[in-house]
C-alpha cells in the first residue's frame, strides 16, 4: 500500500530550498564583504589626512565607476538619495511639476521628488520585470495628458509631467527601450533610479546609462558599498559639471574666495568613503559572478517548490541579482506573513517588498494610475538571503 505523505507546507518547502543552497544559516539578507584592498586604501586615505571633501580617491572612484558602467562621466555623492535629488534638479524638475515614479519602489525615489517640491505621480509595474509597465503607461498618458508646446501636461491637475523615473527592482532591468520611446513620445526626460542595479545590463549596456542621467547607490546593503555613497551617471559633460557644482555648495573654483553662484548642496562624497568604494569596485566583477552563481543554485532549488516562482532576470538582460526574490502564486498571497515569520525564526532573513508608496502617509494624496499589478506584487514578493559569499556553501 502506498501511503501518501501529507503535502509539505509552503514555508517548509521554501525553508528547505534555501537550506539546500546556503546551508543551515543563520543568514542576513545582504551583507557587504571586504576581502580586497579596503584596509590598505583606508590606511592610505588616513595617512594622507585627506579624509573629507576632496582627495584622490574621489577622482579615482568616479573615473573607475565611469569606466565600469561605460558612462562618460560619474559624479559621486554622499548617498543615492542625494544623487537622485540633484539629478532631478539638473533634469529641470521645478516646484509643482510631476514626476512619474513606480509605486513599487523604496521611499527614496519619491522623497527625491519631494525635495524638489515636485509631486510624485505613481505608476504601475509589469510582472515580467517588476518595473515600469510601458504599455499600460503609454495608454494611461495618452488618456490623461496633452502635449502643449513640447511639454507633457496632466489634464486633470494642469501640472507639467517632467520626468519618467524607472527603477530596476532588486537589480532586474526594466524595459528601457520602451521607456526611451515613451519618454520621447511624451516629452519626458528619462532619469533612471539604478540604485539597486550596479552591474546589471540591458541589451549588454549598463543600466543607468540610458536616460539623460542615472543614479547608483553604495549604501551598506547594496551590491558594493562605500559605507554610504551614491553617484550620477551621464554622458553629457555639461550635465556632469552642473551636477558636481550643485552637489559641492555651488562654489566657484578659486584659490581663496568663497563665492557661491547658486543655493547649492553639501552632498559630496568624502574621500574616506571613496577609498572604501575604490576597493569595493575592484572586487565587483567577482562579487557579481558569485551572485549569479547563487542565483542559478536558488533557481534550481525553487523548481521543487509548489506555489512560488523564483524571479529570473528579464529577457535580453543580465541582472546583478542584488536581492533574490520569489513570487507567491496569486491564491497563496495570504501565506506570506507566515512564511516571513517561519523563515526568520529559522534564521534566514526574509522580507516582503516595500509597502506601495501611495499607501504611505506622506504620499496618500498623490496622483496615480491604476496600480493593480504593483498591488498584487507587493503582497506576493519575498526577498531572501542574497549575499555573494553564500554561493560558497554548495561548492565547499
Ligand atoms: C538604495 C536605494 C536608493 C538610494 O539609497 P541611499 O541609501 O540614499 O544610497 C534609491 N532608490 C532605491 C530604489 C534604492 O533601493
Amino acid at each position: 500500500m502506498i501511503v501518501e505523505s501529507p503535502p509539505q507546507s509552503l514555508s517548509t518547502q521554501i525553508i528547505s530550498a534555501i537550506e539546500n543552497v546556503i546551508g543551515p544559516g543563520p543568514a542576513a539578507l545582504h551583507e557587504p564583504s571586504f576581502t580586497g584592498n579596503e584596509w590598505i586604501y583606508l590606511k592610505e586615505c588616513l595617512d594622507s589626512t585627506y579624509v573629507s571633501s576632496v582627495g584622490n580617491f574621489v577622482d579615482k572612484f568616479e573615473r573607475e565607476l565611469a569606466a565600469f558602467t561605460g558612462s562618460k562621466y560619474a559624479v559621486s555623492m554622499i548617498n543615492g538619495t542625494s544623487a537622485l535629488h540633484i539629478a532631478l534638479l539638473v533634469a529641470g524638475v521645478k516646484a509643482n511639476d510631476e514626476v512619474l515614479v513606480p509605486a513599487l519602489t523604496f521611499v527614496a525615489s519619491a522623497n527625491a521628488v519631494s525635495y524638489c517640491n515636485a509631486i510624485p505621480h505613481f505608476i504601475d509595474c509589469d510582472e515580467a520585470t517588476l518595473g515600469v509597465d510601458v504599455k499600460k503607461l503609454h495608454s494611461y498618458l495618452n488618456d490623461q495628458t496633452e502635449q502643449i508646446r513640447g511639454q507633457c501636461v496632466n489634464r486633470k491637475s494642469g501640472r507639467i509631467i517632467r520626468v519618467l523615473m524607472p527603477m530596476h527592482t532588486f537589480g532586474h532591468p526594466v524595459d528601457l527601450d520602451g521607456c526611451l520611446e515613451l519618454a520621447h513620445d511624451f516629452n519626458l526626460q528619462l532619469v533612471e533610479d539604478a540604485a539597486e542595479s550596479l552591474g546589471s545590463l540591458y541589451n549588454s549596456k549598463h543600466t543607468g546609462t540610458f536616460g539623460v542621467m542615472g543614479i547608483i547607490s553604495f549604501n551598506g546593503n547594496k551590491t558594493i558599498t562605500s559605507g554610504g555613497g551614491g553617484a550620477i551617471l551621464t554622458d553629457d559633460k555639461n550635465i556632469a559639471g552642473i551636477a558636481k557644482h550643485m552637489s559641492t555648495t555651488a562654489k566657484v573654483p578659486h584659490q581663496w574666495e568663497y563665492r557661491h553662484d547658486a543655493i547649492g548642496y553639501n552632498y559630496r562624497l568624502p574621500n574616506i568613503n571613496a577609498a572604501l568604494g575604490c576597493a569595493q569596485l575592484e572586487k565587483l566583477p567577482v562579487l557579481l559572478s558569485e551572485k549569479r552563481k547563487l542565483a542559478k543554485l536558488y533557481k534550481k532549488a525553487f523548481c521543487q517548490v509548489q506555489g512560488a516562482t523564483y524571479f529570473c532576470e528579464p529577457k535580453n538582460c543580465q541582472s546583478n541579482y542584488w536581492l533574490q526574490a520569489i513570487l507567491l502564486d496569486n491564491d497563496l498571497a495570504h501565506e506570506r506573513d507566515n512564511i516571513l515569520k517561519e523563515t526568520n525564526e529559522k534564521g534566514y532573513m526574509t522580507r516582503p517588498a516595500w509597502i506601495l508608496l501611495n499607501e504611505l502617509d506622506p504620499y496618500k494624496e498623490c496622483p496615480s494610475m491604476p496600480l493593480d499589478s504593483a498591488f498584487s506584487l507587493s503582497k506576493r514578493l519575498i526577498n531572501f538571503p542574497s549575499s555573494s559569499y553564500l554561493s560558497g556553501f554548495n561548492s565547499a
